[in-house]
């Protein structure tokens, strides 16, 4: 039986129960969305005790299905005021399976200072003050929880930008190597675990542990079948990683440039994924890494710098394309320098690009200039004003800057997607009760045989593949794994094999729309109701000048998604 750890900061009263046997098929975003929707009032502030942090494995981590090891942070968000699913990878989630935890449930807030969480290898917690590493980076608080605890431990923590309960402060996860690269990145999910007094939780690895299988023969097989399929999907994936996107993106007229004026980049080759994997390979860098062990894609890879040193293990395509077009910067160094920042501060990237952007137009620091935004960067963890303003987001210093050109959606930065381009996941930025997110349904160009640059029938598009999003992340598996039917009828195969459950794709898709509908409720209880699903009005006004062209999928077909998941 899986369980649920439940740790109250306000009394420091740890306590585990059993989980409810109705959640049966229910792991990571539906579990934790279960959680936070039964047991909080969505009125409440993100920052007070009365918020909780759910943090929850999807159902298969621990289990030896590839590319499964994903947990789900869900909270009240203090960028958006809404519900918030920030979806992570690593060994973390692998692990809290393997030691049969479905949910940590964090609530109250603690009084004195901050602390550790630490799970042992038996499943016993503990609170042990994090006194020697607060006010420290997430690289250096890593290196001294290794020292501490010793090699084999994996960590969630959160850097200065969550000590200091800054909106855009992300949970950042170790890899497989050890390296804090990986984030809960998007929602301020990081100042909700400052708020609480939590600095880092500690899970000592690597727990063995025989998971029950109730026909081995059809999960071997299912697996088998699935994974060449992954694998054969995911190519240019492994070559390039995520960055392979950064040209085909912008040969569909879709990259960010210049704060969302334009949609191609005159830098794109020095940019593009292909230039990146090159000096990777010249400076002894690694291609073809997996932010845990179990994955078969390894979309990940480690970046030197031009004396060999690591500088970060995360470049990805959303990072480069809002801090390197979208600020018209063209040198890959300094992207990698601002994103090593981004993670060692705790800070989301995509929405520090889009604030960059504004800051840019509203002419505080002029396009191009990458010293500039990497200064006003390093102002964040010695908390001045200026610092504090910057991690804010993007929709702060839009209006406290006056411009009129502001990227998001419900508080929350747009990614590296211009919605006038690839309208499906304009939609999807416009309509997901997260806001702009483009892991909540991304809409690629080609997907569903649809032109990208048209309107006709990207709404049904993205609603579909939301709910195959909330799918995978109900069970824990990577995006790149695809949200597609040939996914789906594989997690039914695993569902017959692991727990001999028989399930319908239409009884699979029901928790998709579960999910989304929670959300929705949850949303319109905070005060964000159908109104919120909108872009900001200038990507309606202005046309992308290299396709004439602007967003014109009418507000009437954007809420039509609320109205299908809500069953209105
Ligand atoms: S594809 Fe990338 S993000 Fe997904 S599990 Fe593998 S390495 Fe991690």
């Amino acid at each position: 039986m899986r369980k649920i750890l439940r740790v109250d900061m306000s009394s420091l009263n740890i306590s585990q129960e059993e989980i409810n046997e109705d959640f049966k098929l229910l792991g990571g975003r539906g579990l934790a969305d279960k959680i936070l929707t039964t047991e909080i009032d969505p009125r409440v502030h993100p920052l007070s005790k009365d918020n909780k942090l759910i943090i929850a494995p999807g159902l298969f981590s621990g289990i030896t299905i590839p590319s499964t090891s994903r947990l789900s942070v869900v909270s009240k968000s203090p960028l958006t005021g809404g519900i918030k699913e920030s979806n992570v990878g690593g060994p973390v989630s692998q692990e809290l399976g393997r030691l049969g935890f479905a949910a940590i449930i964090i609530e109250g807030r603690a009084s004195d200072s901050f602390y550790i969480v630490r799970i042992s290898k038996k499943g016993k917690i503990y609170l042990d003050p994090a006194k020697d590493i607060q006010g420290m980076g997430n690289n250096e608080t890593a290196q001294n929880l290794f020292r501490v605890y010793g090699k084999q431990i994996n960590i969630l923590s959160i850097g200065p930008a969550g000590e200091m309960l800054l909106p855009t402060a992300t949970v950042a996860a170790t890899d497989q190597d050890g390296y804090p690269s990986r984030h809960a990145g998007r929602g301020g999910l990081g100042a909700v675990m400052g708020s609480k007094g939590i600095k880092a939780i500690v899970i000592e690895g690597k727990v063995k542990r025989e998971v029950k299988c109730l026909d081995k023969a059809l999960l071997k097989e299912s697996i088998k079948d699935f994974s060449t399929m992954v694998v054969k999907i995911n190519k240019m994936n492994k070559q390039y990683g995520t960055t392979s996107l950064v040209k085909f993106i912008n040969q569909s007229n879709g990259l960010p440039t210049k704060n969302f004026s334009r949609g191609t980049f005159e830098g794109v080759e020095q940019i593009s994924g292909e230039r990146i994997t090159e000096l990777i390979k010249e400076r002894g860098g690694k291609t073809a890494h997996g932010c845990y062990s179990g994955c078969i894609i390894k979309c990940s890879h480690v970046f030197n710098d031009k004396n060999g040193n690591h500088v970060t293990s995360k470049l990805e395509y959303e990072t480069v394309g809002m801090l390197g077009s979208n600020l018209e910067i063209d040198d890959v160094d300094m992207i990698a320098e601002m994103d090593r920042l981004c993670g060692d501060i705790g800070i989301d990237t995509m929405e520090l690009g889009a604030t960059m952007g504004v800051l840019m137009e509203s002419g505080y620091i002029p396009f191009g200039n990458a010293e500039e935004v990497i200064k006003l960067l390093e102002e964040i963890p010695k908390g001045t004003p200026l610092g504090r303003l910057v991690g804010s987001g993007c929709a702060t210093v839009g209006k406290v800057f006056g411009c009129s050109r502001v990227p998001v959606v419900k508080g929350q930065a747009l990614p590296s997607y211009d919605p006038r381009a690839l309208k499906g996941m304009g939609v999807t930025f416009a309509t997901s009760p997260m806001g702009a997110d483009h892991t909540a349904g991304p809409v690629y160009p080609g997907m569903g045989k649809l032109d990208a640059k048209k309107p006709d029938g990207q709404v049904e598009f993205s609603k579909n593949i939301q709910s195959n999003c909330a799918i995978l992340d109900n069970f824990g598996l990577c995006l790149y794994t695809s949200p597609s039917p040939k996914t789906m009828e594989f997690i039914i195969k695993a569902v017959k094999a692991l727990y001999g459950e028989v399930m319908s794709r239409d009884d699979l898709a029901d928790i998709g729309k579960q999910i989304l509908g929670m959300e929705y409720e949850f949303d319109e209880r905070a005060g964000l109701g159908s109104e919120t699903d909108e872009l900001p009005f200038f990507f309606r006004q202005e046309t992308l000048p290299e396709i004439d062209s602007s967003f014109d999928v009418s507000s009437e077909e954007l809420r039509s998604i609320r109205k299908y998941f809500r069953n209105k």
